[in-house]
């Protein structure tokens, strides 16, 4: 496996117990089927309890069953969950990052014992509600909103490319409070069996096919105040996208490891010109790139991991990591998919697969160009977006 500067000298015993556990649970449970979910456009449900079991869900985080392990141990579970696929890192991702930090951050001590194991234990899943039709890139200006209603909040609006929101049990909802001056955002826990709220997966997409996503509809959904989050404006769903991002830059480049993998095994195997192809000085140069730029992406995922332990990262260093590692993932999948000729077009090998997820990874979280422009901003301290 590619560690072209021995950062596995450094990993503590923990680190390499989490990431093996990974790198064994990918290859017995999602490698062998995970080609037949892309081409079907279904998510492996069985996962979703297993990764639980495992204690893949947030395992960052303290108390509540939850081991709180290092920084890096959990980008090091990320990176191996997207060497497998975009889809399965996605799964953990949302609940960990996106659903059990906002409670854990920001709920109550009855939201934290009611969701938190539970989450944990992937016996309940759940989704983050940020996302509108009509507002994409730009969050704040959110269409949603939450009214006062007796000793709770009456919630409409729509949500669009949720992840896990037709599986959902929960969505973590982000809304403007129109009965507080300001309208300020806040965030709120909603079942998502309750009056009024509807989820309806998207089928088309060509892309994180092996993942489920959908619309979220909230039709003056009744929500107690019980089930409020205590954090308002953009930072609340802010912190928990440097949380999730800060997971994509890891699991990118696990993704572009398998690319590699993929690319070099093949290069060694198939003849041409009564040679393997691997001989031929252009395929060297291919490969010797694909290391080099996973290499550095992967020494940038280290250094976030050491900054994210001692609380000095920055959320613009995070989107530095995830703009570098994503676009990285999406070339080098590309130049791994072309180095298998007509069989890399096929989902028998994963490089397309990957290419095709990286087109989601790119534009989630914050799309490529949104992160250019949160760098732009922190770089030359003028802000692009108004
Ligand atoms: P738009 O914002 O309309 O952007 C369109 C294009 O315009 C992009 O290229 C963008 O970079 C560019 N652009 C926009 N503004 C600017 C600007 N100021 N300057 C320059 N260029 C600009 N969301 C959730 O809330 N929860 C989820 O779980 C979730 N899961 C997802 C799963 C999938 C499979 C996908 C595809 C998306 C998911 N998303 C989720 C939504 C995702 O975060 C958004 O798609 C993303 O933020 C981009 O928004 P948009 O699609 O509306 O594109």
């Amino acid at each position: 496996m590619l560690d072209y500067v021995a950062l596995e000298a450094d990993l503590d015993q923990e680190e390499r117990l989490i990431r093996d556990t990974a790198r064994e649970f990918v290859d017995e449970e999602v490698r062998p089927d995970i080609g037949e979910h892309f081409l079907d456009g279904t998510f492996p449900r069985e996962l979703v309890t297993e990764m639980g079991e495992l204690g893949f869900y947030a395992p960052n985080l303290d108390g509540y069953g939850l081991p709180n392990v290092s920084e890096r141990a959990y980008g090091l579970l990320m990176q191996e969950l997207e060497a497998g696929d975009s889809g399965v890192r996605s799964m953990a991702s949302v609940q960990g990052a996106l659903v059990m930090y906002p409670i854990h951050a920001f709920g109550t001590p009855d939201q934290k014992e009611r969701w938190l194991p539970a989450l944990g234990r992937g016996e309940a899943v759940g989704c983050f509600g940020l996302t509108e039709p009509e507002h994409g890139s730009n969050p704040s200006s959110m269409a949603t909103t939450a009214e006062r209603d007796g000793d709770g909040y009456r919630l409409s609006g729509s949500k669009t490319w949720i992840t896990n929101a037709p599986i959902a049990d929960v969505a973590v909802v982000w809304a403007r409070d129109r009965s507080a001056e300001g309208s300020p955002v806040r965030g709120f826990l909603v079942e998502t069996d309750r009056d009024g709220v509807t989820t309806q997966a998207i089928h088309e997409k060509l892309s994180l096919r092996a993942s489920i996503t959908g619309e979220i509809g909230l039709s003056n959904a009744w929500v107690p105040e019980e089930d409020v989050l205590d954090v308002e404006g953009m930072k609340g769903p802010l912190s928990c996208l440097t949380q999730a991002r800060y997971g994509i830059a890891w699991g990118a480049v696990g993704a572009a490891r398998n690319c590699f993998e993929t690319a070099r095994e093949y290069a060694t195997e198939r003849e041409q010109f009564g040679r393997p192809i691997g001989s031929f000085q252009l395929q060297q140069e291919k490969l010797a790139e694909m290391a080099t730029r996973i290499t550095t992406a992967q020494l940038l995922a280290h250094r976030l991991a050491d900054l994210k332990a001692r609380g000095d990262l920055r959320p613009q260093q995070v989107s530095m990591a995830k703009r570098n590692n994503v676009r990285m993932a999406r070339e080098e999948s590309r130049r791994a998919r072309e180095m298998l000729g007509g069989n890399g077009i096929t989902a028998d090998y994963p490089p397309m697969r990957h290419l095709a997820n990286m087109e989601t990874v790119y534009t989630y979280e914050g799309t490529h160009d949104i992160h250019s422009l949160i760098l732009g901003e922190d770089l030359t301290g003028l802000s692009a977006f108004e």
